[in-house]
């Protein structure tokens, strides 16, 4: 399976899979493809004929001091499990393609992204904005799917979906995990032995404050204070780890009925960051 490269191309490719009244998903993703990416390809499946997958590593998310030099690449691997997996197309375009010149437009967002990674990470929501809002007017999907391992991402993408009238169903696939319950991800090969042992302690942590609150615990603040110091004292440098309300991605103390939470951590482990969630729902 060889990548397409440009967009005229991806564009004559999706056009023609609908001619033959297919309909499509989209699957974007920054490669050094993991087991997680591949069960989004097959809920993808699920819902569509064809999966057209993307591969960037979209430079316009990564503050100057972040990793996108150091990102994995991989491109020769990911294209054989797009082949393996049935994938109509691979998009995997240079940042000559995607940003040609200079860019004049942004889109702004609004307390959607004050906490959690919105927070930790100045432009990285406006970044993943831009690029995911040019490759649905590349691909034109009918559906695209994205993890519930970057939730906030999820909330965003649906707002601009909602806002700006996007054709098109987002979907969210579950986070899929290690043995022993760390959430995979492309940064994990960054992880030496010993941090990749302790790295699992954050789901761990997630996991205990999901119980304690569904056995009725009321204070969310002690029971999270509790976990970051317990956290803290095995290695992990935390960034965040608190309870946010689903409908906008703001901490919250008291837990109503009737109601959907995200409970989310970010912590470092030497330089590497690793996010994790679970969904509680009252
Ligand atoms: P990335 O390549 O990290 O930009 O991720 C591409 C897509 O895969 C995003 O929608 C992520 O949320 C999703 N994803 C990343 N890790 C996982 C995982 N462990 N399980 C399920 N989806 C994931």
């Amino acid at each position: 399976m060889e990548a397409i490269t440009s967009i005229p191309e991806i564009r004559q490719k999706v056009r023609a899979l609908k001619q033959e009244g297919k309909s499509v998903a989209f699957v974007p993703t920054m490669g050094a493809l993991h087991e997680g990416h591949l069960s989004l390809f097959r809920l993808a499946k699920e819902h569509a004929d064809e999966v057209v997958v993307s591969i960037y590593v979209n430079p316009e998310q990564f503050a100057p001091d972040e990793d996108f030099e150091e990102y994995p690449r991989a491109l020769d691997d990911d294209l054989k499990k797009c082949e393996e997996e049935g994938m109509a197309a691979v998009f995997a375009p240079s940042d000559k393609i995607m940003y040609p010149g200079e860019q004049f437009l942004s889109i702004e967002i609004d307390e959607l992204n004050e906490y959690m990674d919105g927070s930790s990470r100045p432009g990285f929501f406006e970044g993943i904005l831009l690029v995911v809002n040019k490759l649905f007017n590349i691909i034109d999907p009918d559906i695209a799917v994205f993890g519930q391992k970057d939730v906030q991402q999820f909330r965003i993408l649906q707002t601009m979906v909602d806002e700006f009238n996007h054709d098109v169903e987002l979907l969210m696939g579950p986070i899929k995990r290690a043995n022993d319950g760390l959430a995979l991800s492309s940064r994990n090969a960054y992880l030496n032995d010993e941090q990749r042992k302790l790295a699992p302690g954050l789901y761990r942590s997630l996991r205990y404050v999901a119980k304690q609150i569904d056995d009725g615990a009321k204070n969310v603040d002690l029971l999270v204070e509790h976990q970051k110091n317990e956290l803290e004292a095995k290695g992990f440098k935390i960034d965040y780890l608190n309870v946010f309300s689903f409908e906008k991605m703001m901490p919250v103390q008291d837990l109503k009925k009737d109601s959907k939470y995200i409970l989310a951590g970010a912590v470092y482990l030497g330089e590497t960051r690793l996010i994790d969630n679970l969904i509680i729902e009252k």
